[in-house]
């Protein structure tokens, strides 16, 4: 079943494409990283997603159901969460606010604050600290599962190692496994090439707002990726 359907999606800075005429479908279940170098657009392929950015022309369809028109709130009952690069927390509020704002804003399902404490044991002696006062890793813990608790079908992730240590990066993705093998849908955004072939079934490179290659993560070739990466022929 495709989960995540979109169809030459064009959005704008102003004159600037960002994103110029995305073509993409993702199965359920599936995890795919969008790669590619700064400013190839991936940022604003990822807002555009989530709502938090206008689309120019082109469709976004989750589970079949076009929402191009829908605003950000109403994309995440339908089954949308992005945990935006940089986390964008609500810093004078504690873990558990900013979870509970997660929930708030999703719809019913199985998430509970007990269970994102399970997946981020780091979490609960932080539970009642202001999001302001943790540590990065925390923050994104918290990011994400303020993401999980709207209940997602799709949880987009821009850039979750941005500022992270290499080993709260491993505890940050080691932590994502049991959400692959859940079933959620996962699009991912990760500058780190081997990390991104490593953990997804599919790997997309953007260049210039283009997707220029894209995958079986398994297949291939670390240099075909890279070659796309930089746009050479
Ligand atoms: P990065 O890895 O640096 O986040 P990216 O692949 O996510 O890069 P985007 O951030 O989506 O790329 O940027 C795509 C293009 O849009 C770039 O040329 C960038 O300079 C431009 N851009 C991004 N945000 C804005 C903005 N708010 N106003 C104007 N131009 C922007």
């Amino acid at each position: 079943m495709t989960m995540l359907q979109i169809e030459n999606l064009t959005a704008r800075h102003g004159l600037l494409e960002a994103v110029r005429g995305v073509s993409l479908s993702i199965r359920k279940g599936e995890t795919v990283a969008l790669v590619g170098a700064n400013g190839a657009g991936k940022t604003t392929l990822m807002r555009t997603l989530a709502g938090a950015h206008s689309v120019t022309s082109g469709h976004i369809r989750i589970a079949g159901e076009d929402v191009t028109a829908l605003p950000s709130h109403q994309r995440v009952r339908r089954g949308i969460a992005l945990v935006p690069e940089g986390r964008r927390m609500f810093t004078s509020m504690t873990v558990r606010e900013n979870l509970e704002l997660g929930a708030m804003a999703g719809r019913s399902g199985t998430w509970t604050v007990d269970r994102v404490l399970e997946i981020f044991p780091n979490l609960v002696k932080r539970i009642h600290s202001k999001t302001g006062h943790l540590s990065g890793g925390e923050q994104q813990a918290t990011a994400i599962g303020r993401a999980l608790m709207s209940n997602p079908d799709i949880l987009l992730l821009d850039e979750l190692s941005l500022g992270l240590s290499p080993l709260v990066v491993d505890r940050v993705y080691a932590s994502l496994e049991g959400l692959i093998t859940s079933g959620t849908t996962i699009l991912l955004v990760e500058q780190d090439l081997s990390r991104a072939m490593g953990v997804a079934d599919r790997v997309v490179c953007m260049l210039e707002g283009k997707v220029v290659l894209e995958g079986d993560a398994k297949t291939l070739t670390r240099d075909a990726v890279t070659e796309a990466y930089f746009g050479l022929d």
